[in-house]
């Protein structure tokens, strides 16, 4: 299976480059998913000059925006932490990232914003600064910070989203022919469904196009890639993976018994009793057994490592 590349605070992989020389080591990354991906580690804070241990920072008020700001010295770091996440998104080119929570360098959400003149912040609703020029320039890129990835469903989510970004990904960067694409596409067709049946629809009508020449290559690209990741961007509820489930079994040839039996299965899933693992093990089980091609390599199936077990929890403990 294709090795996602994957930015990370270096701090999460046990760095020690923390403001007091420390690091923030999460072992979900280092030792679950680490075997599978290809970390681009780094810190930004030390990218920018500062060293281990060094003062800490905080982004403040301005007229033209918040400013990343050391506390004491009042040294501003805006325009070096803005350049630096500019030149990173251009040469990195990553399949995710995951960001440390809490930052003013490195948080996705909830960073407060403090008054220059001092006072309670003005609000906490701000990305850390070099995760803000990251996010602006990759909007496709799945991001997520260690706080939520402690969430099973984000975390399952989170790594899907990266794995089929990898794939297509991979697919662009090769040589690729409008058959490739819809190739690729109808593999991943319940995957999608399973996320946003009106983005389905749309990469459907998009791909139908890919043959002929009246819209130019890197619009066609443009459009699907955004059509995909949008797709998957959005949660895949159990209702939708009920569908997809109810969906891929139609396609099988099976006696009563064991139709009966597989719907008793989906629906335990649905009433929250086993985790999605169960029915979608049984389906592609019935798949193999029947050569049943186009059901059988759904990525839906095996979106990304089956030794990750990501998808062992049930609805109802979410
Ligand atoms: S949160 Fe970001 S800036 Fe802070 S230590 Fe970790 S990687 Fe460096």
């Amino acid at each position: 299976m294709i090795r996602p590349r994957v930015g990370v605070s270096s701090c999460l992989l046990g760095e020690p480059v923390r403001f007091n020389g420390g690091h923030s080591r999460d072992r979900f990354l280092t030792d679950v998913l680490g075997p599978y991906v290809d970390w681009v580690p780094i810190c930004p804070e030390m990218e920018a000059g500062l060293g281990a241990p060094r003062e800490t920072l905080r982004l403040e008020t301005s007229p033209t925006g918040p400013r990343l700001m050391t506390r004491t010295t009042r040294i501003d770091l805006t325009d070096r932490m803005t350049a630096l996440a500019r030149e990173r998104a251009a040469g990195l080119l990553p399949d995710g990232y995951v960001f440390k929570a809490g930052s003013p360098s490195c948080g996705i959400r909830g960073i407060p914003l403090h008054r220059t003149g001092g006072g309670p912040p003005a609000n906490r609703r701000n990305r850390g600064l070099f995760a803000d020029g990251i996010i602006n320039a990759l909007p496709l890129l799945p991001v997520e910070d260690d706080g939520r990835l402690n969430d099973a469903l984000l975390r399952e989510s989170f790594v899907e989203r990266v794995f089929a970004h990898a794939r297509l990904r991979e697919l662009l960067d090769a040589e690729w022919r409008p058959g490739d694409l819809v190739a690729f596409h109808t593999r991943h067709k319940m995957q999608i469904l399973a996320h946003d049946p009106g983005l389905y629809r749309q990469a459907g009508q998009i791909v139908a196009c890919a043959g002929s020449r009246t819209r130019p290559r890197h619009e066609l690209v443009d459009a699907y890639a955004g059509a995909f990741c949008r797709a998957l961007a959005r949660k895949a509820s159990p209702g939708r993976n009920v569908n997809v489930l109810h969906h891929c079994m139609g396609m099988l040839d099976l006696d009563p018994v064991r139709r009966a039996d597989l719907l008793k299965v989906i629906d335990s899933y649905k009433a929250g009793l086993v985790p999605l693992s169960v029915p979608a093990t049984l389906v592609r089980h019935h798949a193999n057994g029947q050569n049943a091609e186009y059901a059988r390599t759904q990525t839906f199936f095996a979106p990304y490592p089956e030794a990750l077990r990501l998808r062992n929890h049930t609805p109802a403990g979410r």
